[in-house]
């Protein structure tokens, strides 16, 4: 594990019922967040090494910035501090 790796992967979850599928989250962080073939975000698992504090501040990015506060990491609707 480098330094930099996180002891906890940053999962992203996407409530369903408010996304809307306009897209901001998996354009600006593909590799945080898929398309599930209807416009809708999914999230993407990180491999361990990609488990950094720079993943963790793109998370909390996308969260921020859902116009539908439609977004969490690991439950939390806010960016969790490091
Ligand atoms: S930015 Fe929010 S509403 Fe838009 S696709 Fe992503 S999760 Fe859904």
């Amino acid at each position: 594990m480098s330094a930099d790796a996180l002891p906890v992967e940053p999962v992203l979850r996407v409530d369903a019922d408010r996304c809307r599928g306009h897209g901001l989250c998996y354009s600006a962080y593909p590799d945080l967040v898929d398309e599930d073939g209807r416009g809708h975000a999914t999230p993407r698992p990180l491999a361990p090494a990609a488990r950094t504090a720079g993943a963790l501040q793109d998370a909390g990015d996308a969260v921020e910035n859902c116009p539908e506060r439609a977004l969490s990491i690991n439950g939390f609707a806010h960016r969790p501090q490091i």
